[in-house]
């Protein structure tokens, strides 16, 4: 085995530290209904924010694109890569985040990877909020910069940061715009007043803000009215977009120096022409119908108030991102599994992601819920809850 055997010894560490679980598998689309092993059950947990996955356009644009262009796109897009299709879609996207430019790669991720990787040098130094996204991390390890790691959302600890910082080649000041595990927003007015302050270059990643902070979701920079002030905007179109892949919005030099140098985008194969088609037509939706988000707003904001209520914890949540904290791993597992039992399906998050006391169950509400779905959750929620102690 050469060596191989620790996985299983390491898979079954994670077993007794009630960490281990496989994904899901569910048998229908993306819905606030799906299911699983023959069951309906109540879909709380995806990112599919303004329910866009089946959005009968988006539909229509994948199937003409794929009949005009075929199913791939057949290279890199500086070579053959690049459809007209490719392009419209970085002109609308850079017209809709209201930038000189946009940049497509094939997913957020790959996104974190091209534009940490080629931006930052030994020269440099990176101050990154201590919650940010692991493929920020990751991408700020493709790096020599120097890492520095302010306190979540803590702005005299990211002050602190800036002040030692001002020898380096540039400053880079890089958040998420809306936190994934916790559903709270990042402090952009005065993250930028400090960048500004101190010569920094600010990026913000908004994989969970796009299509869901700001009008008709153009994202958190807009939502706090910084536009101009915000260096770097980073995207995704697999989350509230309803498709998948990711962008950097921000100026034409930036473009072009990414174009030449951003390994993900010289080295690995383009969008296909479907998912190319399906994006273009999804920020069409997007700009044309703030009555989706609106409805995802009110929804997320009644269940919010009403499980506050109950007397749960849903911690910092200010988002349809909305948690509730159980505690330790096993028993958060546990309680995910109890709901699931009751028809609702939210995943337990569990150390490492959070931190060891701080397991939660995480709620993500969608325009696509319903009243009457948000009262169902509720009720199995009240019923597991009481098991578990904790209203
Ligand atoms: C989900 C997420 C990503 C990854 O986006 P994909 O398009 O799914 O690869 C990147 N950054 C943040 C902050 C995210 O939440």
């Amino acid at each position: 085995m050469a060596g191989l055997e620790r996985l299983s010894e390491e898979l079954e560490q994670l077993k007794q530290q009630g960490r281990y679980r496989l994904p899901a598998i569910w048998e229908s689309g993306s819905g606030s209904w799906m299911e699983m092993g023959g069951r309906r059950v109540l879909q709380m947990a995806s990112n599919n924010y303004l329910g866009l996955t089946d959005h009968p356009r988006l539909k229509q644009a994948a199937i003409e694109a794929t009949q005009k262009y075929g199913v791939g796109a057949g290279s890199v897009r500086t070579i053959s890569g690049t459809m007209d299709i490719h392009d419209q879609l970085e002109q609308e996207l850079a017209a809709f985040k209201g930038t000189e430019a946009a940049l497509v790669f094939q997913s957020g991720f790959t996104t974190n990877q091209g534009v940490f990787g080629t931006l930052l040098g030994a020269e440099d130094v990176v101050i990154s909020d201590e919650l940010n996204h692991a493929s920020i991390i990751d991408g700020i390890r493709l790096t020599k910069a120097t890492r520095k790691i302010y306190k979540h959302k803590d702005m005299d600890s990211l002050e602190e940061a800036l002040r030692g910082a001002s020898s380096y080649r540039s400053r880079f000041i890089v958040t998420d715009g809306v936190f994934s595990m916790d559903g709270d927003i990042a402090p952009m007015p005065q993250i930028v007043e400090l960048a500004e302050r101190y010569d920094a270059i600010v990026c913000i990643d908004d994989a969970h803000a796009s299509g869901v902070l700001g009008h008709c979701g153009k994202g958190t920079t807009d939502h706090f009215g910084l536009h101009g002030r915000v260096h770097i905007q980073i995207g995704t179109l697999s989350k509230a977009v309803g498709v998948v892949g990711g962008y950097v919005a921000g100026s034409r030099e930036l473009k072009e120096y990414l174009i030449h140098k951003a390994r993900p985008f010289l080295f690995s194969t383009s969008q296909t022409p479907a998912v190319a088609a399906s994006c273009l037509e999804a920020i069409r939706v997007l700009r044309t119908s703030p009555e989706l988000g609106e409805r995802m707003w009110a929804s997320a904001n009644a269940f919010r108030s009403q499980l506050q209520a109950d007397g749960f914890d849903t911690g910092a949540s200010e988002t349809p991102i909305i948690p509730i904290v159980i505690g330790d791993s096993a028993r958060t597992m546990a309680f995910a599994a109890r709901l699931l039992e009751e028809g609702v399906f939210a995943p337990g998050i569990v150390f490492p992601t959070v931190a060891a006391d701080k397991g939660r169950v995480r709620f993500i509400i969608t325009a696509s819920h319903t009243a009457d779905d948000l009262e169902f959750a509720r009720q199995a929620l009240l019923k597991v809850g009481r098991e578990f102690g904790l209203v």
